[in-house]
């Protein structure tokens, strides 16, 4: 089940892309795709009512595809997560796992414009996988509880900016919580059509030339331990996002590649998840 959210900006409506490509909108049967939908049992009603042809269709001429999830509650970040990442930043592979926070409102759509911050001269790419909490995660027992919590996976795009992350700052969020610095989507993919969650290839290109090609199965933590260690820490509620790190091929990690700048263009790609493609434009 592919659920969308599609209009403008603020006004989205929620939808489902169906087998054939059609987009179907959900609107009948919810207001939004957030935390209570998925809590509920959304996705399942969703697709009950798209297999009786009881969805009208949306027209996509046009048609804006946002974030696929309303109102994230928070969004919880994995730092250096792929070896290749942290050998190519220099830095240590964690024993733990670097958990740090992204302000929820910086989430956008997938073909969004994203904004260089002001007197920025270092903002990244970060291709990764998101995971959307759907149930209560408190104190989970073991990382096999994490499944039962998890409503499902879409791609995220966690922009950082070095300078501001790195240099003026002894924590990480300076860098992480600029304007429009999430883009997330297309789809939010429910867990049941993911066969293997640490299978899945991670790709992103800046103006066309590979810079990051990956898989989910060179995680340092692998999805389940994540949801479970988070969980031990934080209570994760429906609705919440879990990026989960990137692997290497970042602009800080390659000496001599130029960071973002103005009409840049970036195209991220998860296989089974969909494709992203953002234009960087200066705020
Ligand atoms: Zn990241």
């Amino acid at each position: 089940m592919k659920l969308m959210r599609v209009g403008d900006p603020g006004r989205e409506i929620p939808a489902v892309l169906a087998e054939d490509g059609r987009i179907h909108s959900l609107s009948g049967l919810t207001p939004d795709i957030d935390g209570a939908f998925l809590e509920a049992g959304g996705a399942e009603r969703a697709r009950t009512a798209l297999a009786r042809g009881e969805l009208p269709e949306v027209d996509p001429t046009g048609l804006r595809i946002g974030a696929p999830l309303a109102r994230p509650g928070k969004v919880v970040c994995i730092g250096l997560n792929y070896r290749d990442h942290a050998a190519e930043t220099g830095a240590a592979i964690p024993t733990r796992p670097v958990v740090f926070m992204k302000d929820p409102s910086v989430v956008v759509g997938p073909y969004d414009t994203v904004l260089i911050p002001r007197t920025s001269v270092k903002t990244d790419w970060e291709v990764e996988l998101a995971v959307v909490i759907g149930r209560e995660a408190r104190y989970l027992d073991s990382p096999s509880d994490a499944a039962a919590v998890i409503a499902g996976y879409a791609i995220s795009n966690d922009v950082s900016e070095r300078e501001f992350q790195l240099e003026r700052s002894g924590q990480w969020d300076l860098g992480k919580s600029c304007e429009t610095f999430n883009p997330l989507g297309p789809w939010l993919v429910t867990a049941d059509e993911i066969d293997d969650v640490q299978a899945l290839d991670l790709n992103l290109a800046v103006n066309g030339e590979a810079r990051q090609a990956g898989s989910t199965k060179d995680m340092v933590f692998d999805v389940a331990y994540l949801v479970w260690y988070l969980s031990q820490y934080m209570v994760l509620r429906p609705g919440d996002v879990i990026n989960t790190g990137t692997p290497a091929g970042v602009a800080l990690g390659l000496p001599g590649t130029p960071f973002l700048r103005d009409g840049d263009t970036v195209e991220l790609s998860i296989n089974g998840l969909g494709a992203q493609h953002q234009t960087f434009r200066d705020a």
